[in-house]
């Protein structure tokens, strides 16, 4: 223990306590708007499925109290508990090479984490989900799909894991620009990677099939003036009942995948709208920002590492009783998130600002009206909360609140009108 031990507690204890009095706060703030439909949503939400959404809401809250206790047990056990230090005699007795030792206790690590936080994702299927009517998992597809996240894990972790260690050990002082440009490459190569080859073993993606609405998106495509490989439905309803879009993939692989059960409960002008929207994405280059800051993060986040690396305070205040790459590359990943906790509201506040911006693009492109149906039916039967506490929503909410998006429409309709 030293100085550093106590500065890491502290942000620990305080990042903690931060997330838990949030959730307190949004607890709070929907049980007092429980029996009251806002005025905004009023006939088009009923009191039963306003007061579903904030029994759900609250539900998945406590749930993630405990994610948020249980996390930070696990970090106190693995760096000042001295956890990491038996992993690492135990992986060294047995594996003589630094590299391939330094693999195992990085994937030994996360797989354990994983493994202690399963009954919490059990019960939050099989208990919350299935309560609230969303759930369509059975446990022999949950069971397939840890099988398949964990094969994944080693097909995907390992050799960039290997990679990085290497590259850590080999590269001399600036190691870590190579770290960052191996990095950034294995990023580019996964955003094209995930759409057409992971994400279908986990689900069926169809192309659309509907004649009406798939002459409606071509023309929404046209006066756009957007190419892409095409628009897939996905059968979400697989594992579960809640609906959404997302828009995926880079360069010629980049693709709009609708959930069937979004699908299912939209009518075609909403479908377009909502397509207006993620298109509004694409046109507004969220997604080469995003990628752009996202690279300049990850070369501050080398940086610091290589700077840490060979700093012995910064092992010796995490309880390390050795010094090596690996020790440092896993401390790095566990401990960066204690510290970062405080700026969330930043990253919120420019993903709301992307939110707005394609929703006014949306605008320009479908009816906001459309738009507006299509969301007040995703927020019924999401059930999602149309009363989040504001602070809660800047820290967690990568969206704008029910109410504040839907007023922002209307003003972008009252403006087209
Ligand atoms: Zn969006």
């Amino acid at each position: 223990m030293n100085e550093f031990s106590y500065i890491f507690l502290f942000f620990l204890v305080t990042s903690m306590l931060l997330t838990l009095w949030l959730n307190k706060r949004q607890m709070t703030h929907i049980m007092l708007h429980r029996d009251k439909v806002p005025d905004d949503f009023k006939g088009k939400i009923d009191l039963t499925a306003h007061q579903k959404a904030a029994d759900y809401t609250i539900a998945k809250t406590k749930m993630a109290n405990l994610h948020t206790i249980l996390g930070s047990a696990i970090l106190v056990m693995l760096t000042l508990g001295g956890i990491i230090n038996v992993i690492l005699d135990v992986s060294q007795a047995y594996i003589y090479n630094d590299i391939w030792g330094g693999v195992a206790l990085i994937i030994f690590v996360f797989i354990a984490s994983h493994l202690i936080e399963l009954p919490l994702s059990a019960y939050q299927t099989f208990n919350i989900e299935q309560k609230f009517g969303f759930n369509r998992t059975t446990v022999g597809q949950f069971i397939k799909d840890q099988f398949l996240q964990l094969t994944l894990m080693f097909a995907i972790g390992i050799p960039l894991l290997y990679a990085l260690l290497w590259v850590m050990g080999e590269m001399g002082d600036y190691w870590w620009t190579y770290a960052w440009l191996l990095t950034i490459t294995f990023t580019f190569f996964m955003t094209w990677l995930v759409p057409t080859f992971i994400a279908p073993l986990f689900n069926k993606f169809t192309p659309l099939e509907d004649d009406a609405l798939k002459s409606r998106i071509t023309q929404l495509f046209e006066r756009c003036g957007f190419n892409s490989k095409g628009i897939y439905v996905m059968d979400g309803s697989k594992r579960s009942g809640h609906g959404n879009a997302y828009f995926t993939g880079i360069g010629n692989n980049k693709r709009i995948v609708f959930f069937d059960t979004l699908i299912e409960s939209l009518n075609t002008d909403e479908v377009e709208a909502v397509l207006a929207h993620e298109l509004g994405h694409f046109k507004c280059k969220h997604i080469t920002k995003q990628m752009i800051v996202s690279t300049f993060i990850t070369l501050i986040g080398f940086a610091l590492l290589g700077w840490l690396k060979q700093q012995n305070w910064f092992f010796d205040g995490l309880g390390m009783l050795q010094i090596n790459n690996a020790v440092a590359l896993l401390l790095f990943i566990l401990v960066t998130p204690v510290f970062t906790t405080f700026l969330q509201p930043i990253s919120s506040h420019f993903q709301r600002k992307f939110e707005f911006e394609a929703d006014a693009f949306a605008s320009t492109m479908a009816k906001p009206e459309h738009l507006i149906q299509a969301l007040v039916k995703l927020y019924r039967e999401n059930a999602s909360t149309l009363t989040p506490d504001p602070l809660y929503s800047s820290f967690h909410h990568s969206h704008p609140p029910a109410g504040v998006r839907i007023n922002h429409l209307k003003a972008l309709a009252n403006k087209a009108s």
